[in-house]
């Protein structure tokens, strides 16, 4: 299966700009979202208004990386982003 980016929706911090990508914790089987173009990253998917956000190294101290479908099956509202978008983005910033 071609791998793809799941996301929350749009982000709540920077609209338009962003989407709000589904991570999964390197050293857990938690679940991060994450915006790639605020950086802005949410222990749960952010409400609107949004919730006060994190950054990506508070809450996956080892790394993150790109949550496949099977992870994202239990959540609510989660789909795949169309053709790739912001998978070569998000893998190069999640890279050790
Ligand atoms: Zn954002």
């Amino acid at each position: 299966m071609a791998k793809c980016v799941y996301t929350t929706g749009r982000c709540p911090v920077c609209f338009d700009f962003g989407a709000v990508a589904v991570l999964r914790r390197r050293d857990t089987d938690a679940l991060v979202f994450f915006c790639p173009t605020c950086a802005c990253a949410w222990p749960k998917p952010p409400g609107d208004p949004p919730d006060e956000s994190q950054s990506l190294s508070e809450l996956a101290p080892d790394g993150a990386r790109i949550a496949d479908a099977g992870e994202v099956a239990g959540l609510v509202g989660a789909k795949p982003l169309p053709s790739g978008e912001w998978l070569d983005i998000l893998e190069a910033m999640l890279a050790d």
